[in-house]
């Protein structure tokens, strides 16, 4: 069975726990080094970015999160994004930085803090994604590998995949829409993981 690890520092990993228990993953709370240790794929959850950094970094977890990245797929929502991403606006904290995208954190300003948008994610089916964006940052940088999975209708990127790295800036988690859990199940799976960089 596939096992999928939520990185549990802070944010709302328990409802990504929840997400993929309903698909018949099996799920593990992981707060130190050693518990990504047989865990097939992780996902850094939806919180404060900076909270995350600072205990990332007080439990030692920034470098083997690095090595991670370099074999198994992380997908990281709104926070996560950010800690993925190789820049980040007012961040001055050292983040997890393997994906070649840019960010800018709570891009929404204070109107449009939070709201909810149906976007068109094309690989995921036609049938447009009801998108949870809080505080959420935007992606205003996108390296050569790295493709844009769905956009804003004012062309802004608010959803990215780099081989095995996955990122969104809603919160899927919060909706009963499964398929961005299902396309990570499918990457974490070993099969999906030959001939992917
Ligand atoms: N605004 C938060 C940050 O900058 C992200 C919000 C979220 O994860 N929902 O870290």
């Amino acid at each position: 069975m596939t096992e999928i690890g939520l990185l549990a520092l802070q944010g709302d990993f328990a409802e990504h726990a929840a997400a993929f228990q309903r698909l018949g993953a099996s799920t593990r709370e992981v707060r130190k080094a050693s518990e990504l240790d047989g865990v097939d794929a992780l996902v850094i959850p939806g919180g404060e970015s900076t909270t995350i950094c600072r205990l990332m970094a007080a439990f030692d977890l920034l470098e083997p999160l690095r090595r991670f990245a370099a074999d198994r797929p992380i997908w990281g929502t709104c926070a996560g994004m950010i800690v993925l991403a190789r820049r980040a606006s007012d961040l001055d904290l050292p983040a997890v930085e393997v994906m070649d995208i840019g960010v800018r954190r709570n891009a929404f300003g204070r109107q449009l803090d939070s709201f909810e948008a149906a976007v068109d994610i094309p690989a995921l089916g036609s049938e447009p994604f009801h998108a949870v964006f809080i505080r959420a940052p935007v992606v205003d940088e996108v390296g050569p590998g790295v493709d844009v999975l769905a956009r804003l209708p004012d062309g802004r990127a608010v959803a990215v995949q780099q081989g095995k790295l996955l990122a969104t800036a809603f919160h899927p988690e919060l909706t009963d829409d499964d398929r961005v859990h299902r396309h990570f199940l499918a990457m974490a799976r070993p099969e999906a993981q030959q001939g992917v960089k």
